[in-house]
């Protein structure tokens, strides 16, 4: 199972837990990280003696109501957004995860994915730990319970790191000490704000702008962050030389404006529109974007080209999940309900169309059929990224090897099928240097087919990924 997911936590300092407004805090940072995802949600806080807790199904304002964030009552909690993935769909998996053990509560939020967690977890059952969801967050769970018998937070936390192999930025509550951790790599997102009376941690900075907070810090690879008594204290347990960010976060699924690892994303996309003119120049009448993901690269696509920003696509902000229509013809219209084309600004002209990327390819030949029933005369496609040829192990559910389009076809091959005039994507030196971060420092495995860490039957590039322990 793949998971795609935010996280974050807050506490305040100095507050009655009776009348702090934490819940209320963690739902507006959830909502803001709502485009991590969108299939299931939860908000944990303690009050002091005992967690408080909320999940459900659905979006974030569909799950939460104001009285029920009004009545739990804390000044420290977590919370998750978790993405639609196939399968494993249910309430069960629904985070932060809360297990009672002897020595008090645990709750736990995850962003990421483990790619050890098969062998952990049939080690863990075979000495009895009985597990409720098929979810890697769990397993975290199982080995932190049993390291907290015997040790204190942070060394338990170590214990556990140890173990890990894979992605993860977790926000944690042991009883009311909150705690955040990121992978020795870095992999996933995860930063530190203050704000007024207290810090939040969140997957990315829009969540502390959204309370009005200040962006600290990110948290560093293989950091153990403990906020206690007003105080943030760190035990950077790793040194690791070389993170490896994920890349596809400022490709496409963070929001442009979160600053990730030192990087403003929306920076980051306008650069890869820039180097896009650079690399695949084209004579044409406009640039226009496929919203929402390609607006930012297609400003930057057309500021350095000299050729028009025009918008001939439009998206309904206001869709949510469709339901599967049977029948082509509804299945037109559900498209349609998704985006629109504005055929005025289309008609006659030679279109180049930037999208942030192409997966399997059913996105872009449906856009582009659009945009040319729309009377388009010429539809030159330019790609934010790289072909993507493997899949994601670490946190992105991108799609396995024999759904990705470029897996098996050279780029004109991506071009027929897609039905473009011309097709661009992005090189590899391109898009590192619009990130701004040292190759070395990236995880380009969807890229490469080369990953920071071993996967059985995948190259790796870092066989011995011994982390330098301080
Ligand atoms: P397709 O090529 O039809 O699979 O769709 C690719 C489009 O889906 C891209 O242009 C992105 O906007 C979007 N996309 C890319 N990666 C993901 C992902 N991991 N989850 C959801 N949507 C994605």
């Amino acid at each position: 199972m793949r998971e795609e997911c935010g996280v974050v936590g807050v506490v305040m300092h100095n507050a009655e837990p009776q009348s702090n407004p934490t819940a209320l805090q963690i739902y507006y940072a959830l909502y803001a990280l709502q485009h991590r995802g969108q299939e299931s949600t939860g908000i944990t806080v303690h009050d002091g003696s005992m967690v408080h807790s909320l999940k459900g199904m659905g979006l974030v304002p569909e799950v939460y109501s104001k009285e029920e964030i009004d009545n739990i009552s804390g000044n420290v909690g977590i919370g998750h957004v978790r993405y639609s993935t196939t399968g494993a769909s249910g309430i069960e998996n629904c985070q932060p995860f809360i297990v009672n053990f002897k020595g008090g509560t645990v709750a736990l939020a995850h962003n990421g994915n483990l790619v050890n967690s098969k062998e952990l977890r049939d080690e863990l059952e075979s000495k009895g730990s009985i597990f409720i969801t098929d979810s890697d967050s769990e397993v975290i769970l199982h080995l932190l319970i049993k390291e907290l018998l015997r040790s204190d937070p942070v060394d338990s936390i170590h214990a556990v790191m140890r173990r890990l192999v894979g992605s993860y930025s977790l926000t944690i509550l042991i009883d009311d000490l909150l705690i955040a951790v990121r992978d020795p790599l870095g992999l996933k997102p995860l930063c530190i704000g203050e704000v007024e009376g207290g810090h939040v941690v969140a997957s990315e900075s829009v969540a502390i702008d959204t309370l009005n907070g200040k962006l600290i810090r990110d948290v560093n690879p293989g950091e153990i962050v403990v906020f206690k008594d007003g105080e943030i204290k760190s035990h950077r347990i790793y040194n690791e030389k070389h993170p490896a960010h994920c890349v596809f976060e400022y490709i496409y699924f963070a929001r442009p404006d979160s600053i990730i690892d030192g990087q403003l994303v929306y920076r980051v996309r306008e650069r890869i529109g820039e180097q896009l003119a650079v690399e695949y120049p084209v004579d044409a009448d406009i640039v226009s974007p496929v919203p929402d993901s390609g607006i930012t690269s297609a400003i930057g696509y057309s500021d350095k080209s000299g050729i028009k920003y025009h918008e001939g696509l439009m998206k309904n902000r206001y869709i949510g999940r469709t339901f599967i229509i049977p029948g082509q013809a509804m299945r037109e219209t559900a498209v349609r309900l998704k985006m629109n084309t504005i055929s005025q600004n289309i008609e006659g002209r030679r279109v180049i169309l930037i999208d942030d990327s192409i997966v399997r390819g059913t996105t872009s030949r449906r856009i582009i059929d659009m945009v040319r029933s729309a009377g388009a005369v010429e539809v030159h496609a330019r790609i934010g990224s790289p072909a993507i040829i493997a899949p994601c192990y670490l946190g992105i559910d991108m799609a396995t090897r024999d759904e990705l389009i470029a897996a098996h076809k050279t780029v004109p091959g991506v071009e027929a099928v897609i039905n473009a005039d011309s097709l661009g994507y992005l090189s590899i030196e391109g898009l590192v240097k619009a990130v701004g971060i040292d190759k070395e420092n990236l995880c380009l495995g969807c890229l490469t087919g080369s990953y920071p860490v071993e996967i059985p039957g995948e190259e790796c590039h870092r066989r011995q990924l011994k982390l330098n322990e301080f």
